[in-house]
């Protein structure tokens, strides 16, 4: 089997040129053709279809993106069962093997390219650009996992003395129930599974209810690249689908993105053990976050406010690590204020299916909802800056927002909002931000603009998040640049996409032998 070249980041599309424009459009006109899709419950080469669950675009609620199977607590239990199954023959396949077929699922996405980001855009209103970067990030996770096995595969060096050979070896945990969120319903749910896969554990992916359509792509192609049909099954369904499989005694790991609510509860399942229960759950989770940008008094302002635009209004402050707190020095708060303030007045709130969109709507009522009662609150207790409406419906649009002086209790600065609303404070300076950061009980992602290199040390040693962006935006992490994921009630503390992150998945053995013989046995 050929060694596989270096990792390398997928490029992202040049959406400046109109020949690429071009192709995604055609893409989204065939995928609208063949819409609804149907997701089925497909657990080894059983499928079963059904339509009680119905994803629609965000932008047009009445278009329905895809039906799908609801998976029961039999059918969870069904996956499990033939997860475990084929856990001994895919556990067994060489690690190279393994890789190669995360590979060729890659290759498979690379095929599917323009239509999988015009699927991301009906299914979860990600505008083009954002859909694109979801599928590199998705096709990025498999080439970088299925290398990263390979070198876990060649277990890790111990120390050595004459007589005595050790070997530290990294075996499979088993079972693993991948539950998944919308809002990169490409590369997340792919990111779990594919570091499950390539250690050689067996998966039954939980998409999002919100995005079944995206899930069934990738279990296609992973099935596709050469993964069999009993290491991958998919249960499509709600929160309920979900917790039936967290809770079941054969799952190993769970691993987890979404809300904190729902990550604790799942840490909760994994510590109770029903009987018969022969492992340890180990729980991998990327929670919440509150993502605080501190702007010093000498922050270069042509560089800060697209940036923080940029953090807080793409994909409508639907990303885990959007900003939704500035904290700006009050020596340049005002001319920051009057600066952002124009940058945001002219976002385009719009769908995510035409260009020049920056804005999309948010993905569902419920989320309009309570991103706008926070707006609310806000507008009550603060100064609203900047305001760029949209369109009025039938979409699920909310205005791009940044209002500023909230009292310093306000739920607004402590809630995750998950949506186009930025809050701006004033501070006396770094040490003032350092603390108000401090104080959070997330930390996943921050910012920071200075030009003062001891500045940057200063909050590099201080602030407890995940991954800090100096004098850059704080979106946008990429596969083995920036791996990603928080601290504190953010998430367990893995890093995906970096080079810790396979360890999660698997269990270290030890093996000493003595190697002084006394005799032969014949
Ligand atoms: P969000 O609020 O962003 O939708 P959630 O944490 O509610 O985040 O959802 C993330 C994933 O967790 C989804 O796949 C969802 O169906 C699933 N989920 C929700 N509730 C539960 C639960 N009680 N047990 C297991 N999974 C759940």
């Amino acid at each position: 089997m050929p060694d596989l070249p270096p990792f390398r980041n997928e490029p992202v599309l040049e959406l400046r040129r109109a020949s690429e424009r071009g192709t995604l459009t055609d893409a989204l006109g065939e995928l609208d053709a063949r819409l609804p899709l149907r997701v089925p419950v497909w657990i080894g080469d059983d499928r079963r279809d059904g339509a009680e669950l119905v994803s629609t675009d965000p932008a047009a609620p009445d278009r329905v993106v895809a039906t799908a199977a609801i998976g029961t607590a039999a059918e969870a239990e069904q996956a499990v069962a033939t997860a475990r199954d084929a856990l001994d023959s895919w556990s067994r396949t060489p690690a190279e093997e393994r890789a190669h077929a995360l590979v060729r699922a890659a290759g498979r996405l690379r095929i599917r390219r323009a239509e999988l980001a015009a699927l991301a855009v009906r299914e979860c209103g990600k505008p083009w650009a954002e859909a694109d970067a979801d599928i590199c990030e998705a096709i990025d996770f498999l080439e970088y996992y299925a290398r990263g096995a390979i070198e876990l595969d060649r277990g890790a060096a111990l120390v050595q003395v004459p007589g005595e050979r050790n070997a530290l070896r990294y075996a499979p945990r088993g079972v693993t129930a991948v539950i998944a969120p919308w809002n990169f319903p490409l590369a997340i749910p792919l990111g779990m599974t594919a570091a499950a896969l390539a250690t050689g554990n067996t998966a039954v992916l939980k998409p999002a209810e919100q995005a079944p359509g995206c899930a069934l792509a990738l279990v296609e192609a992973l099935r596709e690249g050469g993964v069999p049909a009993g290491a991958i099954a998919l249960l499509p369904g709600a929160g309920e689908t979900g917790a039936a499989l967290a809770a079941h005694r054969d799952v190993a790991t769970i691993a987890f993105t979404g809300s904190g609510a729902v990550g604790l509860e799942l840490m909760r399942t994994a510590a109770t053990l029903p009987d018969g229960a022969r492992q340890l759950t180990r729980v991998v989770a990327e929670m919440g976050g509150k993502n605080c940008v501190i702007v010093d008094a000498d922050a270069d302002l042509d560089d800060a406010v697209p940036a923080i635009a940029q953090s807080a209004f793409a994909y409508a402050g639907q990303k885990c690590s959007a900003a939704s707190r500035i904290l700006v020095h009050e020596a340049i708060a005002d001319v920051l204020l009057e600066r952002l303030g124009g940058a945001v007045g002219v976002l385009e709130v719009g769908p995510a299916d035409t260009w020049g969109t920056d804005v999309p709507p948010v993905i569902e009522r419920e989320a309009q909802e309570r991103v706008e009662r926070y707006a609310r609150i806000a507008a009550a207790q603060g100064d609203v800056v900047a305001e760029a409406t949209g369109p009025g419906g039938p979409g699920w649009y909310v205005p791009a927002r940044v209002v500023a002086d909230l009292p310093a209790d306000s739920e607004v600065l402590r809630d995750e909002i998950f949506g186009p609303l930025l809050t701006v404070e004033r501070v006396s300076g770094v040490e003032e931000a350092c603390e108000r950061v401090d104080a959070l009980p997330f930390a996943l992602t921050g910012g920071l603009f200075s030009r003062n290199p001891h500045v940057v040390e200063e909050v590099v040693r201080r602030t407890p998040v995940g991954n800090l962006y100096v004098n850059r935006a704080i979106t946008g992490a990429m596969v083995g640049r920036q791996p990603f994921g928080g601290n504190r009630l953010s998430g367990t503390g893995t890093k995906a996409g970096g080079p810790g992150y396979l360890l999660q998945f698997v269990e270290p053995r030890v093996v000493t032998e003595n190697t002084v013989r006394h005799g032969l046995v014949v």
